[in-house]
């Protein structure tokens, strides 16, 4: 894996390149500004890194996670900002992050989610893309791969938690004020969640 620099500045690519799409998911049932959101927090955490020298992974992921707690606004701002501030607690003081690290880190990730949201798999959000991933990661761990392999098993499991929020009735967040109607659109943050995994698939 790259180091954290450019790792933080794949994610940003990512969700800005799709901040369209990510907008047009939201706006079928939610309020149409996921992409919005995220790119907004994303073009923030740009800037905050082109002035970032440390190599400490930790120090970086807490100025994400501050970035975006402060920038993105809606339920997801909080949400990935705490994801991202809880991984960084995991990593401090760390410049190379192991398989068991990184683990750890999504781990403690979705743990922040679920503390902040309330929310469990199943309810139509960024979990059932991360939660899953993180199952494959760590399948991939028990049979010996190594990151990047583990990582792509994770992306691909969080391809198919996207798949699965098309047949699920939202009951957390905007989409859940739609009932049964949320019925047959993907979730927006699961696939925010899925794009920022790929970014780091590619990178590996
Ligand atoms: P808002 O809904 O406030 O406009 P966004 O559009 O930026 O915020 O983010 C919406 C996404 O946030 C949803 O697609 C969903 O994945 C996620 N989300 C919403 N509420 C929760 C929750 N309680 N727990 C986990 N994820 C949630
Ligand atoms: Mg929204
Ligand atoms: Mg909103």
């Amino acid at each position: 894996m790259a180091n954290v620099i450019a790792a933080i500045e794949a994610l940003a690519d990512i969700i800005i390149a799709n901040k369209e799409k990510l907008t047009e998911l939201d706006a079928a049932i939610g309020d149409a500004d996921h992409g919005i959101n995220m790119a907004r927090g994303f073009e923030a955490v740009r800037v905050k890194l082109a002035a970032t020298t440390t190599e400490d992974i930790g120090a970086v992921l807490k100025m994400v996670g501050m970035t975006l707690i402060s920038t993105v606004g809606g339920a997801s701002g909080p949400l990935y900002g705490t994801a991202f501030m809880r991984a960084a607690a995991i990593a401090q003081g760390q410049t190379v992050i192991n398989n068991d690290t990184a683990a750890e880190m999504l781990r403690a990730a979705i743990g922040g989610i679920k503390d902040r949201g309330k929310a469990v798999r199943g309810e139509k959000t960024m979990l059932d893309a991360l939660e899953p991933a993180y199952e494959a990661f760590t399948q991939g761990m028990a049979e010996g791969e190594a990151l990047p392999e583990c990582l792509e098993l994770a992306t691909a499991a969080a391809a198919a938690g996207i798949e699965y929020t098309k047949t699920i009735i939202a009951t957390k967040g905007r989409a859940s004020y739609l009932g049964e109607r949320s019925i047959g659109h993907q979730d927006a943050g699961a696939t925010s969640c899925y794009l920022m995994l790929s970014a780091l698939t590619a990178l590996a």
